[in-house]
């Protein structure tokens, strides 16, 4: 089944719950940047965690998560629409540690240090930074303190990616589970308790469960507000890389002329590689005469 997302909201509208399945956008992920188990599964839950926040905000929004830590892997950006667009890189692919307690340490590899999410409004204007500190940079946790301290919403997120011992990857997906305003401590504990005997959001995509039968499986009887599938999607395009050689200016664009004959750009987010020739160079110089 394709990788979708799933809204949800209990019968009292007190409690709201999101599931995503992101096997093949994690997959696609790892094949474009090369990541090792340890950077898949990092940038894997950083991913899918983007999309079930992403699930939250307004149409005309944008979210981006900046994981900066001081590990191995240095820092994972990261970002999402509410239609279900994600992309993101971690600044060091290749980062692979020692499996701790039978898992991908990513934890290890992230390290300590900050999480910055943005809301960035599509329209232009200021974007809404919140920045607090890991809390353990397995991510989940972090997000889950994050939705704590800045957006005051008692909150359980779950973000799992289960990478095979060929290392693709096998299944990933992850849940947010939050208390909305006038939620009872009754119905507050019960969905706390379902969510404590959830097995892991990697285990729960595994066995190949959907995103309605995860959110049924941790708010109990619930209504489904809605579907939506997700996929890795980038923004970049021809048009991009042209301005950014044309903002390069006039002197460096005749450098590259000289000595390469072509420009090269590869993208962060996505590895697309562009090139563009001396031929569309030389047609760009004129542009700028
Ligand atoms: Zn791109």
């Amino acid at each position: 089944m394709a990788d979708h997302l799933a809204r949800a909201l209990t019968p009292d509208g007190s409690v709201r719950g999101l599931a995503v399945t992101t096997t093949a956008l994690v997959e696609e992920a790892r094949r474009r940047h090369g990541t090792l188990p340890t950077a898949t599964a990092a940038l894997g839950r950083t991913l899918t965690a983007a999309l079930l926040l992403a699930g939250t905000i307004k149409r005309d929004e944008r979210l981006s998560i900046e994981v900066s830590g001081d590990g191995p892997l240095g820092q994972i950006l990261v970002d999402a629409t509410p239609e279900g667009a994600a992309r993101g890189f971690v600044r060091r692919p290749g980062t692979h540690l020692p499996p701790r307690r039978g898992k991908l340490d990513v934890g290890g590899a992230v390290g300590r240090g900050l999480l910055c999410v943005m809301r960035v409004p599509l329209a232009g204007g200021a974007p809404y930074r919140s920045i607090v500190p890991l809390v353990s940079g397995e991510i989940g946790e972090d997000m889950a303190r994050y939705l704590a301290e800045s957006e005051q919403m008692p909150s359980a997120v779950g973000v799992g990616v289960y990478v095979e011992p060929d290392g693709s990857v096998g299944a990933a997906g992850g849940w947010l589970v939050q208390g909305l305003p006038g939620a009872t401590a009754e119905t507050l504990d019960r969905v706390a308790a379902s969510v404590e005997a959830a097995p892991p959001p990697s285990e729960l995509a595994r066995r190949g469960h959907r995103p309605a039968d995860v959110l049924a499986l941790l708010l109990g009887e619930a209504q489904l507000l809605g579907e939506r599938p997700v996929a890795f999607r980038c923004r970049c395009d021809h048009e991009r890389v042209t301005r950014a050689i044309l903002a390069m200016g006039r002197a460096e664009i005749e450098d590259v002329i000289a000595k390469d004959g072509k420009a090269e750009a590869v993208c962060e987010f996505c590895s697309e590689r562009y090139v563009v020739e001396k031929r569309r160079l030389r047609e760009l110089l004129a542009a700028i005469e």
